[in-house]
């Protein structure tokens, strides 16, 4: 197998693992680029494949680098081709991603498998915390939903609760040519910073239920989406904070989500 731009492609790509290796050196160097500060504090890199990340992050960063990757085959490749990194094998999606906090400072960086970079995501931005900054490739239109405002069609709960936890921006667009096999999809790159601890919400669980709870009937109203918790005294407080019981899910700011779910679901008003 080989590339046009990025030399010979060493292990043939597994689509269960959502595998299409970057072979377009530029791209990389912008991805990485989008860092910043590229000698402090140390980088996590989710899903490195055959290293068209990993190889700039050698070579521009003197800082530690480590590894996640669920494939064995690619995380012995790279530990070969790249013996300055600390490899893991592991799921992005069930890591212990709370064990980032002894690591203050660290910066993630991943093409992001585009099956799971939706779930991968939602758990990282609650999970981990002492992260600096993050930068994802992810599928454009996943890229679009996540940088979505109120009001647009595109706003959804993975939208709310990534803006929730911190504050993604849309970088550049990634044609399918740059990769092999190549996708049928376009793909985006996007930076993440946290937000400050005391604006995350206190009680993900209740934000994760009302996200749940409103967006499954997203064309409905909210009197008719929370008839069963619609007190006497509700549809005043919600009044009084700016949100009609005629809303729908989608008119909703990040913040009156955060309300809402600790309201209805938290244990104290
Ligand atoms: N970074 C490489 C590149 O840009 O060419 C590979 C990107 S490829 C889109 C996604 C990578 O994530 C693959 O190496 C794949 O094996 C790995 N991966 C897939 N599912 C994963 C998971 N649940 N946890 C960690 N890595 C995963």
């Amino acid at each position: 197998m080989a590339s046009e731009k990025g030399g010979p492609l060493a292990v043939r790509a597994k689509r269960s693992l959502g595998q299409n290796f970057l072979v377009d050196r530029n791209i990389a160097r912008r991805i990485v680029a989008a860092l910043g500060a590229p000698n402090e504090g140390p980088v996590l890199e989710i899903g490195p494949g055959q290293g068209a990340l990993t190889s700039i992050l050698a070579e521009t960063a003197s800082r530690p680098i480590l590894a996640l990757e669920k494939d064995r085959e690619l995380a012995r490749l790279v530990k070969e081709r790249y013996p300055q990194a600390g490899v893991v094998i592991g799921d992005g999606l069930s890591f212990a991603w709370e064990g980032l906090a002894g690591l203050p400072g660290i910066r993630l960086i991943g093409n992001l498998p585009y099956n799971v970079a939706s779930p991968m995501l939602w758990e990282i931005v609650h999970r981990a915390s002492g992260w600096n900054k993050a930068v994802f490739m992810v599928q454009y239109e996943v890229g679009r939903r996540i940088v979505a405002v109120p009001g647009n069609g595109e706003y959804g709960a993975l939208s709310v609760w990534l803006q929730a936890f911190s504050t993604p921006r849309l970088l550049f667009k990634v044609p399918p040519q740059v990769f092999r096999p190549i996708p049928k999809i376009d793909s985006a790159v996007l930076s993440f910073v946290p937000r400050p601890p005391g604006e995350r919400p206190r009680h993900p669980e209740t934000l994760s239920r009302i996200l749940a709870t409103c967006f499954q009937k997203r064309r409905k109203q909210l009197k008719s989406i929370l008839k069963m918790w619609m007190t006497e005294s509700l549809p005043e407080e919600m009044s009084a904070r700016g949100i009609p019981v005629t809303a729908r899910p989608e008119d909703l700011s990040v913040s009156e989500f955060i309300w809402l779910g600790e309201r209805i679901f938290g244990s104290s008003p």
